[in-house]
This record gives structure tokens, sequence and C-alpha cells, in this order.
């Protein structure tokens, strides 16, 4: 730990994040995200729990039921989403991950086993990611190009490795409203940042277990907090990101819950609703314009 540097300065390289339109006139642009960990949520930092049948049945909530009704919704709605899948999840339940492709939506990396990136295990990191990308390609011939860190974190070695590897775009960065461009520790561009909006991480409000006990909240206070911080991102003409669980998520009320706020969000009629890879395409056809001059 002797060589950290500690010197103050900004921690992201990144410039800031250019202004441009939204498209076909919208104000603002919703990410429909989900994160498909299944059992990895409970393995990836706890190995021993694959012995562990029902703390893991958590995770199993997901393919049985979760993801199927979570289907659905989409499909009714007609909204195409990402999902974020780990490599191990993939392989476990090739037909879930065929059932997601099949209903139009995108699928990205979200590692293997799920381990948290940690900046002191380059390997294990990267790992997870040729692992993870070898599963997406073998089971459901999928490139993927869109990254959500597992359980949230990322280090700059891991940053320069996912743009190598063809990661076009990242969704865990806390720092911004709008997308960004990321600068890798070199100088170089690294993939486009969608920053994602904690107020929509579902685990944190919706997911009470034996190892992990949480309040739990409801209906109306969630309403609330989407309601108005999609709202608020409205006005400012940001991207809100969802990161949701379809073991929480697609559990019945808060399913119920999120059908109402995504209703909610295609009656205001401006807001793009819409998945991760079109909001990195559309930024990066921004940027081509913005360097034509
Ligand atoms: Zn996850």
């Amino acid at each position: 730990m002797a060589d950290l540097d500690l010197s103050p300065r900004p921690l992201n390289l990144a410039d800031p994040a250019p202004e441009y339109p939204w498209p076909d006139g919208n104000k603002s642009a919703l990410f429909v995200g989900f994160d498909v960990d299944a059992e990895t949520a409970w393995l990836g930092n706890n190995l021993s729990h694959v012995e562990r049948l029902v703390t893991v049945s958590h995770g199993g909530y997901e393919a049985r039921v979760g993801v199927p009704k979570l289907l659905e919704l989409l499909a009714s709605l007609e909204i195409q989403a990402t999902f974020f899948i780990p490599g191990w999840t993939v392989a476990a339940y090739p037909q879930m991950g065929e059932a997601i492709l099949r209903g139009g939506h995108e699928i990205g990396h979200h590692g293997y086993l799920h381990k948290l990136p940690d900046p002191g295990k380059l390997d294990e990191a990267i790992e997870e990611i040729d692992k993870g990308l070898d599963a997406l390609k073998s089971v459901l011939g999928v490139e993927p190009v869109g990254y959500r860190a597992p359980s949230g974190e990322n280090f700059a070695a891991l940053l320069h490795y996912l743009h190598q590897r063809g990661i076009t775009y990242s969704s865990s960065w806390r720092d911004d409203i709008r997308p960004y461009r990321h600068r890798l520790s070199d100088g170089s561009a690294g993939p486009v940042e969608i920053p994602v909006n904690y107020a929509f991480d579902d685990w944190t409000f919706g997911l009470s277990s034996r190892v992990s006990p949480r309040a739990l909240f409801g209906r109306e206070p969630v309403l609330d907090l989407w309601k108005d911080e999609l709202a608020g991102t409205h006005a400012w003409g940001g991207v809100t990101t969802m990161v949701l669980h379809p073991q929480v998520s697609g559990r019945p009320m808060r399913w119920h819950l999120l059908q109402e706020f995504l209703i909610h969000a295609g009656e205001q009629g401006d807001i793009w609703i819409t998945n991760g890879q079109k909001i990195a395409r559309h930024f990066e056809a921004h940027e081509a314009l913005a360097a034509k001059g």
C-alpha cells in the first residue's frame, strides 16, 4: 500500500460530459437496465454459499419467475432493455439468456462469478472478463459492447482492459447525469460511460436476507423516489439509469411498481426509453459530428 498515489487531483480523468440533444425531440433518456446476477450475487464474494441452498435461492428466483415476468412486462410496453449477465449465470441458465435475446434486448457483460473488481487483484479481474466473454459467446453467440461492474467497482487497469476487449460503454460510475467519454490512464480515449442513478438500485431497498438484512421499502416511498428522480433528471436533460435486479423487481409487488413507473415515464411523451447500446451509439454519433466541427 506504500505506493498509493494520494496526491490531490480529479480521480476521474474524463472531460466534462458534452451537451447534445436526445433523439426525436426527447428531453431526457431512461436507460432500462437489469443485472441478472442469479445465484452469483450470493456466490461471487463468498464461494462457500454454493452449498447454502436457501441463501442462494434468492438468485434462483430470476430464472424461475423474475426474468420471464419482466420479459412479459417489457414486451407489453414495447421497451428494449439491457440485461447485464455474469458468464456463470448464462452457462447455468442458457434458456433464460435465449429468451432475453428473443425479446429483442441487449445483453451486456457483468463478470463471470460476480467477483468484486479489486485493484489489488488484476489477474482475477481479467479472468472474470475473459471467462464472461467466453460464456456469452459460446452459449448465446453474443459479443457484448456494454459492461456493468459486478458489485459496482472498477479501476484504471481494468477499464483499459475492457476497452481492449471491445467494450464500448460502461455503466457503473456515479459522477454525472449525462454520458461522457472515459480517458484512460495513458491519456487515450476509453469507453463511453452511462452513469447510474443509485436511487434505481432496487437491491438497496427491496431485498433483505439472512446474510444481508435490510429495511424494506414499499410501493409509495419507492414510486415517489423514482418519479421525483426521473422528473429532476428530465428537467436537466440527463439520463436516468436503472440498476434493477430480477430477484428484486421481478417479485410480484415490485413488478407492479415497475410497471406503474414505466407507464408513467412513457406518458411524459418526451423521454427516450431505451437500452445502453443505443444511448452509447447516440453519444458516439454526436461526438463524431462535434469532431468534424
Ligand atoms: Zn450484479
